[in-house]
């Protein structure tokens, strides 16, 4: 029988589990606060009997992350790991130092099934969702190994978080916990490439989490070409919900916008988005597409960026564009993986 995943589960559903097996409910508490502190095993539960310890180990399983592989960028103090999981499957995260503190991007599935054309994590679809616990497991690892305190989370390493949504709303739930890692929704960004109907899900739960929007191109013609999901949610529908979401939250988006060459960095692309984006509450984030082996993408040279960038300024929108952090150790989300899984790791 398979064990039941016990980190990913609240204090009312660990009482509830306890009941059901007719092991002590009061236990509960205890056994939560032990996970919000991130043990990895039952062992490390010291004020429980020895023998309640033994049978949850038989019922339940902590789920953690094991580093495969760790790579200290020279440039920065970016790390990146790959991580294996309980099954064997691995997934990415990247520990970024920038003034304000540390901040780790995390995934939220083995691999994607998105299928944007620019990016790596892609290529070979989905193989499955991570559970909150494999979730939180990363922000835990990333703390720990670097032995700092990890201040902000983003939703931007491998995956789609809203196309994992019971599992990313579990996750929100529990990393921002008081009694656990503590840190404030508010220091929190999830990442979509457009799922528009679950980012009006996303603007129910009231979580004020920052959304970012991987916009990519101002037009359906472009946006097609690139990312499938727009065949589903087009960029009118995308930007409505835009709209809506900064409308009942007050909260400002960030769209993010990877210059391809040759693709979405004309002048004429500048302008359009320009005139979509204008009176609304947003930033705008610009990144040199980073190059994928598997593509023939590539990035524009600094002065076209720079362009690009100045032009959305002189057009009134807020817009940077984002510094390359660990550039030497193939930061790009996916990569890592599939260079591993190719080389049998
Ligand atoms: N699936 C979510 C979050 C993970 S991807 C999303 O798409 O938003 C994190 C970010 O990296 C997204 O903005 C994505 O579009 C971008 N990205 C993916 N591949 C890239 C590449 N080769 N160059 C630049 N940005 C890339
Ligand atoms: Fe998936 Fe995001 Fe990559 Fe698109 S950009 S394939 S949604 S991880």
């Amino acid at each position: 029988m398979e064990k039941i995943d016990i980190k990913s589960l609240n204090i009312t559903e660990l009482e509830e589990k306890l009941s059901e097996l007719n092991l002590p409910k009061f236990r509960a508490k205890q056994i939560y606060l032990w996970l919000r502190k991130g043990v990895e095993s039952f062992d490390e539960m010291s004020n429980l009997p020895k023998n309640l310890r033994e049978t949850l180990c038989n019922i339940f399983e902590i789920r953690g992350v094991k580093i495969k592989k760790r790579l200290e960028s020279k440039v920065d103090d970016t790390v990146k790991y790959l991580y294996e999981l309980y099954d064997g499957e691995c997934i990415e995260s990247v520990v970024m130092k920038y003034h304000h503190g540390y901040t780790v991007c995390i995934s939220s599935q083995v691999g994607c099934r998105m299928g944007c054309s620019f990016c790596a994590s892609g290529i070979d679809g989905l193989f499955r969702n991570l559970t909150a616990s494999e979730m939180l497991a990363q922000v835990e690892m990333a703390g720990k190994d670097n032995s700092v305190r990890i201040s902000n989370v983003v939703m931007m390493g491998m995956g789609e978080p809203l196309d994992n949504f019971e599992n990313t709303v579990r996750f929100l739930k529990l990393v921002s916990d008081e009694q656990g890692l503590n840190i404030g929704l508010r220091h929190i960004s999830v990442s979509t490439s457009g799922v528009v109907p679950k980012i009006y899900s996303l603007m129910e739960t009231g979580f004020p989490v920052t959304l970012s929007i991987s916009l990519h191109a101002p037009t359906n013609e472009i946006r097609d070409k690139i990312m499938k999901v727009n065949h589903a949610y087009p960029v009118e529908m995308l930007l409505k919900a835009c709209r809506d979401y900064t409308e009942n939250t007050r909260r400002r988006i960030s769209f993010e916008y990877a210059l391809i060459s040759g693709v979405n960095d004309t002048d004429e692309c500048a302008d359009i988005l320009a005139k979509k984006l204008r009176g609304m509450l947003c930033h705008l984030n610009l990144i040199p597409a980073n190059p994928v082996k598997e593509n023939s993408f590539s990035r524009p040279n600094d002065n076209k960026v720079h362009r690009f960038c100045e032009l959305m300024k002189s057009k009134g929108i807020n817009t940077t564009v984002r510094r390359t952090l660990g550039g030497d150790i193939d930061a790009s989300c996916g990569q890592l993986r599939r260079k591993s899984r190719e080389e049998g790791l």
